[in-house]
């Protein structure tokens, strides 16, 4: 019979921030111990990381030894780190332009003339998002019309929306 388990330096005397995990086989009968497998697997010592204030690389987290104004481990880890920065930047804009560009269609389809006066609901329907739009435009009553692009909506009562298509776009 089988059993396993971790521990925290369990088998190895003095070293605490060393994980084992181990396995033994007993005699179903007996409970006499069969054979034992232990693996250790040194972890970082994060608590002492905090109290020594030690500088860890930026992108895989590995002591930094060296000068003081050290960031990464070396040039493979900077430019790992730089890519991945880009790559959510990247990814972020894309998010965004792929959620006005959904605005700016939902407002088009609701909108084919150039002028209509719909119910929030039909846009909540087409999973319109509301935190998304490209710019404002306040009137001199106050109003503010909010655009996606050239396709705007100006909140009225009872939760209707005017919509409005904005001409000034053509050049
Ligand atoms: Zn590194």
């Amino acid at each position: 019979m089988w059993f396993g388990g971790a521990a925290l330096g369990e088998y190895k005397e003095g070293v605490s921030n060393e994980l084992c995990y181990w396995f033994e086989s007993r005699d179903p009968g007996t409970e006499k111990l069969q054979s034992k497998y232990i693996l250790y697997i040194v972890r970082r010592p994060t608590k002492m990381k905090v109290m020594e204030n030690e500088k860890t690389c930026k992108f895989c987290n590995k002591a930094l030894i060296g000068r003081a104004d050290k960031k990464f481990c070396d040039s493979e880890c900077r430019s790992s780190y730089y890519n991945a920065l880009n790559r959510n930047a990247n990814n972020f804009m894309r998010k965004i332009n792929r959620t006005l560009s959904k605005n700016r269609r939902i407002l088009k389809k609701l909108n084919p003339d150039g002028k209509a006066t719909i119910h929030k609901n039909q846009l909540i329907k087409l999973k319109f998002d509301f935190n998304y739009h490209t710019n404002t435009y306040q009137t001199k009553a106050g109003k503010v019309y909010y655009f996606c692009y050239d396709q705007g909506y100006l909140p009225l009562d009872n939760g209707y929306f005017a919509l409005v298509e904005r001409q000034e776009y053509v050049l």
